[in-house]
Parts: structure tokens; sequence; C-alpha cells
């Protein structure tokens, strides 16, 4: 990566997403997300900051998978190191930027931070051929927020001209272009400084999200069981709470060696302590992190929980640490 002719720049890895879509039919908003290398949509821009460039992928990012948050977590880790990389900006489409951001916050969210770089993630709502396209003016004032050193190094996400923690970023409107808000985190959220292991592309541990809602039914729980499923995230009803038909069936998945995270399918708000109708008492709660995050979260510490370290941790305190619960830690 390093070329002696560029003291330092800004490195910019395409992943895909809307930013780089081109619009399929005339008139019905149809676009395919993944189309336009990241050479390209830098054309679009003015930076006074020199780039270098990488296209890790070109995917729609409902498409992601495990390998290429892998490679993306690997990428990323060697560009913190490069001592001429002032800071990182990531395209990516929006469906699962919050995820990735959740992921490199807790695989490098730590060493960002003492190499007081920036990772900063990007995209757009609108294809990149749109009249009023929203990926060059994002993309331009993510590689500017990324360029400058005010000290807020760590793990960012930059939509419109707001730019939000990684950790706090949520998708909060499926088509509005001004789609994400910041989730209010507590002051006292941990910033997790040991980063954890990035899990090989066929070695993470598989988690499902189950959805609690009327009429729910535990079958899908037990089949999960029988597949060999490692983790359920709970996407529950309010503050986390379960149907009576499914808490059963999850104990029985916690008594055999399953790990139960309750979150809420509110996707926003803190999910904390102990349900008062005392269902799931030993899963633990999810925090801040909506499902998908604590899908994320729940994966990571269950691998980082496989690994010979000299302090072995078991899964809940890597989680706890993790989402800033009191329990563990
Ligand atoms: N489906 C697209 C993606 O996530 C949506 C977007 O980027 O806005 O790649």
């Amino acid at each position: 990566m390093s070329n002696s002719s560029i003291p330092s720049f800004i490195l910019v890895i395409g992943t895909g997403g809307t930013i780089a879509g081109l619009t399929t039919d005339s008139g019905n908003g149809g676009y395919q997300a993944g189309q336009v290398p990241i050479s390209t949509l830098l054309t679009q821009i003015n930076t006074k900051f020199p780039i270098k460039n990488m296209q890790l992928s070109n995917i729609d990012s409902c498409d992601l998978s495990e390998p290429h948050l892998s490679k993306l977590g690997a990428q990323v880790r060697t560009g913190l190191a490069d001592t001429e990389v002032i800071g990182i900006v990531i395209t990516h489409g929006t469906d699962t930027m919050e995820e990735t951001a959740t992921f490199l916050e807790f695989i490098c969210g730590g060493s960002a931070r003492n190499f007081g770089k920036k990772v900063v993630l990007t995209g757009a709502m609108l294809p990149s051929d749109h009249r009023e396209a929203d990926g060059p003016q994002n993309l331009s004032n993510a590689i500017e927020f990324a360029g400058k050193r005010d000290g807020q190094s760590g793990i960012w996400a930059v939509m419109g001209s707001k730019p939000i923690p990684g950790l706090a970023l949520v998708k909060g409107h499926s088509s509005h272009i001004d789609a994400f808000f910041e989730e209010t985190l507590s002051p006292d959220w941990i910033q997790v400084s040991n980063d954890l292991p990035i899990p090989p592309d066929n070695q993470w541990p598989w988690v499902e999200i189950i959805t609690s809602h009327s009429g729910a039914r535990p079958d899908t729980i037990r089949s999960l069981e029988g597949l060999g499923v490692q983790g359920i995230v709970l996407a529950g009803t309010g503050a986390g709470t379960v149907h009576e038909n499914l808490a059963p069936a999850l104990e029985r998945f916690m008594e055999a060696g399953g790990a139960v995270v309750r979150a809420s399918r509110i996707g926003r708000g803190y999910v904390g302590g102990s349900l008062a109708n005392g269902r799931l008492a030993k899963a633990l709660s999810a925090g801040y992190l909506n499902p998908a995050k604590a899908r994320i979260a729940l994966q990571l510490a269950l691998f980082a929980s496989t690994q010979s370290s000299p302090n072995p941790l078991s899964w809940q305190d890597y989680f706890a640490r993790m989402v800033g619960l009191p329990e563990f830690r």
C-alpha cells in the first residue's frame, strides 16, 4: 500500500451499496446497488486530501456475509497500522451499515483510538446516477471528517453532514433520504479498549434472531437448537419482553448450552436488567444494541471465548463488557 510519492493519504475502501448503484429503468425508482467502482465514484468529488482507493467488494449490503466482514476487518486493521494512512473511509450500503459499524467497533475501535485515526462509513439513499444523488456529498463529507485531526478518533459514520459514532448508528427509515439517527448512549457506556479477534471466514458462530410477537410458537427455537445454532438474539417486544410460548423453549436452549441475548424489536432504546415476570432470567440483555447489532456482538463474544488467552473470559463476560452491562466485568 505504501507509495513514497504520497506521504500520507486517506484510504477509501469501496464495498458497494446504493452509493455505487445504477438506475435500471426510467421513472420507477428501480436500481441495482454495487455497480460503479469506487475509483469512478471518487472522480465525482473534490477533496484536498490525497486518496488511495481499494475495491474490496461491490455488493448490495443486504447480501453482506461473514467472510465479507472478516476481509474488511483485516483490511481496516492493516490500514490503521499503516503510518501513511491518515484515516479510512468505507463506502457501504445503508441496509447493514450499522452491523458493519458494530463489527468494526468491537474488532478495531480500540486500535483506531490508540492510533488516533478515524474509520468512517458512508453510503447513499439514492443511486449514483440519480439527479439528486446524495452519494458524492456524503463521500466528500466522510473524507473531510476522516482527515480532520480533531481528537475524535474511532469508528464513525457520516450520512448527510452529521457524524454519528459507529455504535450509535441506526437506520431508522426505509426510504427517507435522512434515514439514519443517532441512538442516545448513556454516558457510562464503556468503550472496549481491547479489540476482539476477527473470526476467520468459516468460524463465525451461528447466531439467529427470533422475534417475539402475538401468536408466537416455540417450534422455531427447537428447530434451531436441532440445527446446531449456538446463540439466539431475542427481538423482544417492548423492553425485551418475551411471549409465554417462547420463554420455556429459550430456557431449554440455554440449559443445553446455547447463548441467549434479549434485545427489542423496537430497535431503539435500552434493554436492561431482568423481566418483572421472571422469564429468561439467565439471558443477558443487549443494552443499547438493537437485534442486528446484538447478533454481531454475540458472535464476536462467542468466538472470543473459544480463543486461548492468558485470562480467558466467558462469552457472557465479553458480551457484558461490550454492551456496558454492570453484571459481569
Ligand atoms: N440495498 C442497498 C444496500 O444496502 C441500500 C442502500 O445502500 O441504501 O446496499
